[in-house]
């Protein structure tokens, strides 16, 4: 039985403006920023609009709306700052790592020899993640 979707999260409240967000990109189907704690330099997180609560309870068309812009930023991320490859990752449920219930995909570039940082490591300052998102949304215009 899955856990009902509950809008107090904290992606409800980026989605409803209520809290500020670096953002990457938006649409009607998405909207991407960058992620707070990031596991790496650049880390985005691609946000569906449509409420669920993860991949286990999303409506089917939810998730083949979201999956070429994954790949569109992920392509972006690689791009623009010059990654050599990207991690893609997604949570269901405590026991999986997921801390915001509110479906999301992580993209993650990764270079040759550099680990990933801890899961909900230590947080960034706003000013320090806008560079890098210009990097990606200038990689975005491009493509
Ligand atoms: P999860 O553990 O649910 O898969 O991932 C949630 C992600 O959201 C974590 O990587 C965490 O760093 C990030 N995060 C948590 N709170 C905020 C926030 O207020 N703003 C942003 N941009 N990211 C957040």
């Amino acid at each position: 039985m899955t856990t009902p979707y509950e809008d107090s999260n904290i992606f409800a409240k980026i989605l409803r403006r209520e809290i500020p967000c670096v953002k990457v990109y938006e649409d009607d189907v998405a909207i991407a920023f960058m992620d707070v704690m990031p596991q790496a330099d650049g880390h985005v997180l691609v946000v569906p609009k449509a409420p669920s609560r993860n991949f286990l309870d999303a409506d089917p068309a939810t998730l083949a709306a979201l999956a070429p812009r994954v790949q569109k930023i992920a392509r972006a991320v690689k791009d623009g700052l010059g990654a050599d490859g990207i991690t893609i990752m997604q949570f269901n449920e405590p026991a999986s790592g997921q801390t915001v219930f509110h479906l999301h995909v992580h993209i993650l570039p990764r270079w040759e020899g550099v680990e990933l940082r801890r899961h909900s490591g230590d947080m960034v300052k706003a000013d320090a993640l806008v560079p890098l998102r210009d990097r990606i949304v200038a990689a975005l215009e491009a493509a």
